[in-house]
């Protein structure tokens, strides 16, 4: 496993750091993908380090194309032995509001970082990834993206579009040892659903609970192991049995 890496978008926090130490802990080196967190980014190099692997942290804002290109793309150039065999794209935002109130930065910035995010990570990734011929990319989605929720018009169509890709892309790449799968989280305690309050949505939610980002890395472990190598295409939920 020298030279084999994973890198995960959004590696800094919540369901992306989880992630990183589970591929850690399956040996994988890891890429920490992050915006500006660099205290978080760091914290989450020293859990991966415990794991014995190689570690590196990349800033980038994956919604700028040509940062993506310089920053991801100047790493894969210096370093054209180590080979990217796990493109996790995790990172991503919410901006909620109502359609009829949300102002177009809303809908934009949300775009641009799941979807275009998505589009640029994964292109950069892709052309050495079936050179290889042997990849694992896992795109992390939302219930919001199958169901659609009111007043995440923009988060929906976003993880949605994703979706989409998703299931085109991994028809395009099966030939080549390459699955493509998404996963859809439903409530998953972390920053980004800080402001709400778990008690208010627990009746609705089966389980009676939100779920934990440990619980989502198993599964995007799972999928990252050879072991996973018949499921492509795929969108699997984890969500406590809130919808299916
Ligand atoms: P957090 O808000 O806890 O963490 C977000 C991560 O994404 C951070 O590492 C952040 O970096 C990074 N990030 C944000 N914008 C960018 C960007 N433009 N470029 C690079 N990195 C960026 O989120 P979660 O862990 O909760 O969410 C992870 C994924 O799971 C997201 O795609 C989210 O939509 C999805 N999800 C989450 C659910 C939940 O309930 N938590 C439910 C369903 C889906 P930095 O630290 O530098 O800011």
């Amino acid at each position: 496993m020298q030279h084999k890496y994973a890198l995960v978008t959004g590696g800094s926090r919540g369901i992306g750091r989880a992630i990183c130490v589970k591929l850690a802990e399956a040996g994988y080196n890891i890429l920490v993908n992050y915006k500006g967190n660099t205290e978080a980014a760091q914290q989450t190099l020293t859990l991966i380090n415990a794991a014995g692997v190689q570690s590196e942290a990349l800033c980038f804002d994956v919604s700028d194309r040509e940062e993506v290109r310089s920053v991801l793309g100047g790493w894969m150039e210096a370093n054209k032995e180590k080979k990217i065999e796990v493109l996790v794209n995790n990172a991503g935002i919410r901006n909620d509001g109502l359609m009829a109130m949300m102002a177009d930065e809303q809908w934009d910035t949300v775009i641009d970082t799941s979807l275009q995010g998505w589009y640029n990570v994964t292109k950069q990734v892709l052309t050495p990834m079936a050179l290889n011929r042997y990849g694992r990319i896992i795109n992390i989605v939302s219930l919001s993206g199958l169901k659609g929720m009111p007043g995440q018009t923009n988060y929906s169509a976003a993880k949605a579009g994703i979706i989409g890709a998703t299931k085109a892309l991994a028809q395009e790449m099966a030939r080549r040892n390459i699955t493509v799968n998404a996963i859809a989280p439903g409530f998953i305690k972390t920053d980004m659903v800080a402001d709400l309050d778990e008690k208010e949505y627990i009746n609705m939610i089966p389980a009676k609970r939100f779920g934990e980002a440990d619980e989502v890395a198993d599964l995007a472990a799972f999928l990252a192991s050879s072991k996973a190598a018949y499921i492509t295409g795929q969108v699997i939920s984890i969500n406590g049995g809130l919808y299916s």
